[in-house]
C-alpha cells in the first residue's frame, strides 16, 4: 500500500470516528474536529455519501444560500449488516444485527446439532433466506456472518479442536461450509468466547477491561477477556475451565479425562445429582426454581456445584487480576444461589484482593451467542473496510490481525 492511500485510509477512518461520536455534524464541525482540510472532508463526505455509510439532513438552524446549506452529517448504522449465526447443542439461534449492535431480526430453533452438520448447516442458511427480508436487509448489504459452535475451536484453522466433544462436526469444515451455503465470508468461534464478547460489549461485562466469563448451563464453558480483547490463547483454548480436572477419582468426561470440572458442576451433573429427589429430565429452568424454592436437595446440589466452580475460578483471579467475573448460561445467569456458593469461594480462596471483584450475572441471557457472534462480524477489519465502513473497527474489543 502506498504513503497516499495509507494517509487517505487513516483520514476516512479519523473523520468517521468523528462522524461516529460527534454526529450529527455539519462538515465545518468535522473539518475542525479531525483537523482535515476542507476539501479533504468535502471529498471523503462525497465517498461516504456515494457508498451509503454516511446519511445527510438539512440542519435546521443552516442560513445558507438555498442548495448551499451545510447539512448535518450522521453515521448510517444501516449501511451494512451482519449475520450471527450460533449453533448450541440443541439450538440454532440466527440474528441479522447492524452496525450499531442491535439486532433487526433473530430467529431461535431446537436443534440436535449432534446430529449432523450438514443438516444443521442447511437450516441455518434457510433461517437466513427468511430472516433478511423481515430485517428489511438487503442480501447485498450483509458484509459476513459470525458463527458459533458448541466446542473448543482450534485457532489455527477454526476446525472443532476436539471431535469428541462433537462428533458430528468432525470431517467438517465449519466455516468454509456455511460460507459456501450463504456465499459469504464466515468467522467461527467457540460459543463461551462469543458470550464473553457480546457481555464485553453489550451486557455486564462493558464497563470492564479484563473479565472471566463463565457459561453454566447443560455444560461449563468459559472465556477469557483482556485488556478490553477475546484472549483465546495459542491453540483457541484459553480460559475453558469445563475440562479442568477437578477430582482425581471422579467419573469419566465426554471429553474422556475423568473427574473434569464438568462433570460435578454441570447442568447435566446437577441433574444427576437431582435424580434420586426429582426423576430424571429436570429442566435447568426446574433447577433454578428447586433452589429458590430451598428445596433440600437442589440447595446441596447447587452448592457443591458452585464450590467446585469457585474453587476453578479462584486461582484464575490470583493469576489473572482479571475486574470482575460474569456469570452467564440458563443455570448461571438465574440461579442467584449458585452465584453466590461460586463467590464465597472465589472470595475464600483467592489472593486478596484478587478475588474481592464482582460477580455478576450475565444481562443477555440466550442472545449473547448471536450478538457475540455478531460482534466477531463486525470486527472484521476487511469485511468492514472492503463495504466502505470502517469506523467501528477501533471502537469494539477484539480486533484480530487478518
Ligand atoms: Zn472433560
Amino acid at each position: 500500500v502506498g504513503a497516499l492511500a495509507q494517509t487517505r485510509e487513516l483520514n476516512r477512518l479519523r473523520l468517521l470516528n468523528e462522524l461516529r461520536e460527534a454526529a450529527p455534524a455539519d462538515r465545518a464541525e468535522l473539518g475542525r474536529r479531525t483537523g482535515l482540510s476542507r476539501a479533504t472532508v468535502s471529498a471523503l463526505v462525497a465517498d461516504f455519501l456515494a457508498s451509503g455509510a454516511v446519511t445527510e439532513m438539512p440542519d435546521p438552524a443552516g442560513s445558507g444560500a438555498p442548495g448551499r446549506t451545510p447539512g448535518l452529517l450522521r453515521l448510517d448504522p444501516r449501511a451494512a449488516a451482519v449475520l450471527g449465526v450460533d449453533f448450541g447443542h440443541r439450538h440454532i439461534h440466527v440474528a441479522v444485527v447492524d452496525l450499531a449492535g442491535e439486532v433487526l431480526a433473530e430467529r431461535r430453533l431446537d436443534l440436535d446439532v449432534h446430529a449432523g452438520a450438514s443438516a444443521a448447516l442447511d437450516v441455518a442458511a434457510s433461517l437466513v433466506d427468511v430472516l433478511l427480508p423481515e430485517a428489511g436487509v438487503d442480501p447485498g448489504r450483509v458484509i459476513g456472518v459470525g458463527m458459533g459452535l458448541p466446542a473448543p475451536i482450534a485457532a489455527r484453522d477454526g476446525l472443532v479442536q476436539n471431535p469428541s466433544l462433537l462428533a458430528a462436526w468432525e470431517a467438517v469444515r465449519p466455516a468454509e461450509e456455511l460460507a459456501a451455503r450463504l456465499s459469504l465470508p464466515v468467522r467461527v468461534a467457540n460459543d463461551a468466547d462469543l458470550g464473553a464478547l457480546a457481555e464485553g460489549t453489550f451486557g455486564a461485562g462493558r464497563d470492564f477491561e479484563n473479565l472471566l466469563y463463565v457459561k453454566l448451563s447443560t455444560g461449563v464453558g468459559a472465556a477469557l477477556i483482556l485488556d478490553g480483547e477475546l484472549h483465546i490463547g495459542a491453540t483457541g483454548i484459553a480460559g475453558e475451565i469445563g475440562h479442568l480436572g477437578v477430582d482425581r477419582l471422579g467419573v469419566i468426561c465426554r471429553c474422556g479425562n475423568r473427574g473434569c470440572l464438568e462433570t460435578i458442576a454441570s447442568g447435566d451433573a446437577i441433574r444427576r445429582a437431582l435424580q434420586p429427589a426429582h426423576g430424571s429430565g429436570l429442566t435447568m429452568r426446574r433447577i433454578v426454581a428447586l433452589a429458590d424454592a430451598d428445596d433440600p436437595a437442589a440447595v446441596a446440589a447447587i452448592s457443591h456445584a458452585g464450590t467446585a466452580v469457585g474453587d476453578a475460578l479462584a486461582p484464575l483471579c490470583t493469576g489473572l487480576d482479571v475486574d470482575a467475573i460474569i456469570i452467564g448460561g440458563d443455570l448461571g445467569a438465574r440461579c442467584a444461589p449458585l452465584r453466590a456458593a461460586i463467590a464465597a469461594r472465589v472470595r475464600e480462596r483467592a489472593l486478596p484482593p484478587t478475588g474481592d471483584i464482582p460477580i455478576l450475572a450475565a444481562e443477555l441471557g440466550d442472545r449473547a451467542e448471536p450478538l457475540g457472534a455478531a460482534t466477531l462480524a463486525l470486527t472484521q477489519t476487511g469485511w468492514l473496510r472492503a463495504s466502505g465502513v470502517i469506523a467501528l473497527v477501533d471502537r469494539l474489543p477484539w480486533v484480530p490481525v487478518d
